[in-house]
């Protein structure tokens, strides 16, 4: 069903002064997607495939991964939707996959490294993707979870690429990859930053533990500096550096990571029209300075309260 109208974007995202960023949306499922592009989106970010394996004790087969997969790039045409392959363990345990017990789920086997198990889990599912890709007009563009390594970005690369889909990339959500970030988009086409899991790894805190929130914080100077490095890599490279964590949700703060060097925002679609209505009031130059505030503060909170101080329009 269609929103209301508050929450509807109209048009592209930019800064004041015109500096381009691509305001998409993190989607789960095909419902998710049409809601999405009701919503104004201008693309996906972060198509999240686990939808169709969580609850499954086989694994879905191409035919039927292609057809989801299908639904959510149709509700795109001509844009851009970067799906992402399985990622599993850690918080999103499969049954099909009868990993085991490990003592530190977290830091375990999960996302692209289930894949070096098993290749072939991956190969059927960029068999499907490539298949899906072909039936829409959509720009699909693929990416793997769970990147600490240079190679693991190459080998994942030379695997997109060898199933003819047109942009191959990974997230950047382990602390490893953004300090090498470079190193990763001399391989990889593009990255994408995951707030989540990239402020749980540096700050050493569970996501999932209430009581360590405060060190989850997006907003954290340590989890910014690793993002700027990440933004310097994409600009030095020419390629595309994104955020898909929560970080992008939070207008203010999306204005500190577009001064760090993103060039896209991808985000819960019901916020798109507040972080764009906030971005089109401050200058590229204006969120470089900003970001210098946030970086130099000592802890998230003071991050935060310098950032707002100097911007009226949120009054
Ligand atoms: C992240 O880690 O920030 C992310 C976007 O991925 P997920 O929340 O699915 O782990
Ligand atoms: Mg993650």
């Amino acid at each position: 069903a269609r929103r209301g109208a508050q929450h509807v974007w109209r048009g592209e995202g930019a800064t004041a002064d015109g500096r381009r960023v691509l305001l998409l949306a993190n989607v789960g499922d095909p419902a998710s997607a049409r809601a999405a592009a009701d919503a104004g989106a201008e693309g996906v970010g972060l198509f999240r495939t686990e939808f169709l394996f969580l609850d499954a004790s086989t694994e879905p087969t191409v035919a039927e991964q292609e057809a989801s997969y299908a639904e959510v790039f149709g509700a795109f045409p001509r844009r851009k939707v970067v799906l992402r392959t399985l990622d599993a363990g850690a918080d999103k345990p499969l049954a099909f996959l009868d990993q085991g017990e490990e003592p530190n789920p977290a830091l375990g086997v999960r996302g692209l490294r289930v894949a070096f198990d098993r290749p072939d889990i991956l190969d059927r599912q960029l068999v499907a993707a490539a298949g899906a890709a072909q039936r829409t007009s959509a720009e699909v563009w693929v990416m793997a979870p769970m990147i600490a390594l240079p190679s693991e970005a190459a080998w994942f690369a030379d695997r997109v690429r060898s199933h003819g889909l047109r942009a191959a990339g990974v997230m950047v959500e382990v602390p490893a990859a953004a300090l090498c970030a470079r190193q990763i988009l001399d391989v990889a086409d593009f990255a994408s930053i995951g707030t989540n899991d990239l402020a749980q790894y540096t700050l050493a805190a569970d996501r999932m533990a209430g009581p360590l929130a405060e060190l989850n914080d997006p907003w954290q100077p340590a989890l910014l500096r690793l993002i700027q490095l990440t933004g310097q890599a994409g600009a030095e490279t020419g390629k595309s550096v994104g955020v898909c964590g929560e970080a992008a949700s939070d207008p203010v703060l999306a204005v500190v990571l577009v001064g760090l060097g993103v060039v896209s925002l991808s985000m819960s679609a019901r916020v798109i029209s507040e972080v764009g209505e906030l971005l089109k009031t401050v200058t590229f130059d204006e969120c470089a300075r900003l970001a210098g505030l946030a970086l130099d503060a000592v802890d998230a909170q003071r991050a935060k309260a310098r950032v707002r101080e100097e911007l009226p329009q949120l009054a």
